[in-house]
């Protein structure tokens, strides 16, 4: 019985930690000052988004600006999932400071 209840726990633990790492969306009106880590922000609403705001996953505590219109380059598609967790295509490059490259898939973060 305790073996079941630990198994369980440690299921339940697993669960939560990973729940927690998700990015998860989250719409806006405006820029962040200080992005939460684990949100994607999205500007401009469900039907009209036009640029998303994450903070780094590396830690460097920047924000990275992705912009969600076609019409300018570069351009990044943004999938909401049902659960709220965010997928970006292509992936994410920081081009400056510390150059982070990673892919955001279900809002979990691979890095490249
Ligand atoms: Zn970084």
């Amino acid at each position: 019985m305790i073996k079941f209840i630990v198994s369980k726990f440690s299921s339940f633990i697993a669960w939560f930690f990973d729940k927690e790492k998700l990015y998860k969306s989250e719409y806006v009106s405006d820029v962040p000052k200080k992005p939460e880590p684990d949100k994607v922000y999205i500007l401009g609403g469900a039907k009209n988004p036009f640029l998303s705001v994450l903070r780094c996953p590396c830690g460097c505590g920047e924000s990275l600006h992705m912009n969600l219109l076609s019409s300018r380059d570069p351009c990044w598609e943004l999938f909401v999932e049902a659960n709220g967790s965010v997928t970006f295509k292509p992936s994410l490059w920081k081009k400056t400071g510390c150059r982070s490259h990673f892919h955001l898939t279900n809002g979990k973060v691979k890095w490249v």
